[in-house]
């Protein structure tokens, strides 16, 4: 198969199974081919985008399953060393979340520019909590726990908000709504959404 055909379409805001509850999925469901193809052509959609997390109620499925990943070469060249630095962002390698359940959020919080590949073009300042701790299953059915901080954290709340039919949209600071290209006419600040490096 070509890159080409494993491109899922990505919905946009308006299409009902984005403020859909997903499913959980079990995990024979999990090592099913028909979910180990839908995880590989995530990630191959995600990486053609490119973005740094998708979830499947972004390509019209309502289950809960997202692919999350943060490539250094979206961040080194994009962003200063500075930028990344209060940002807290780090490569975060791929991998994939089913069924996750934020335990602990932190007291702390930290607000930033974020867009969404469901809401393409726009973004706006949404405040999520400095750091997170989330039990979900991985792509082998197999239960972890994850403590992220930072742009991590923030990407998992992103995703696993995707997860119960909820859109940054609902978060944001209303005021703040941009879009992409005003953002970068009007702000020194260059920040990278959630999904869109
Ligand atoms: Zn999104």
């Amino acid at each position: 198969m070509s890159n080409l055909s494993l491109r899922l379409k990505i919905v946009q805001a308006g299409e009902p199974v984005l403020r859909q509850r997903a499913r959980p999925l079990s995990a024979e469901e999990i090592l099913s081919k028909e979910i180990q193809d839908l995880i590989e052509h995530m990630r191959e959609t995600l990486r053609d985008v490119p973005g740094v997390g998708l979830a499947a109620p972004q390509v019209g499925l309502p289950l809960q399953l997202a692919v999350i990943e943060d490539r250094q070469e979206y961040q080194t060249g994009k962003l200063s060393e500075e930028e990344l630095a209060v940002r807290e962002r780090v490569p975060i390698p791929f991998h994939v979340i089913v069924n996750p359940e934020i335990v602990e959020y932190s007291q702390d919080t930290a607000t930033f520019y974020e867009g969404c590949l469901s809401v393409t073009g726009f973004m706006a300042k949404v405040e999520r909590a400095r750091s997170v701790r989330v039990t979900c299953l991985d792509h082998r059915g197999q239960p972890q726990t994850i403590d992220a901080r930072g742009w991590y954290a923030r990407i998992l709340q992103h995703e696993i908000d995707h997860l119960h039919g909820r859109l940054y949209l609902d978060r944001m600071d209303s005021r703040s709504f941009t879009t992409f290209e005003n953002y970068n006419r009007y702000r020194d600040d260059r920040v990278v959404a959630p999904e869109a490096p």
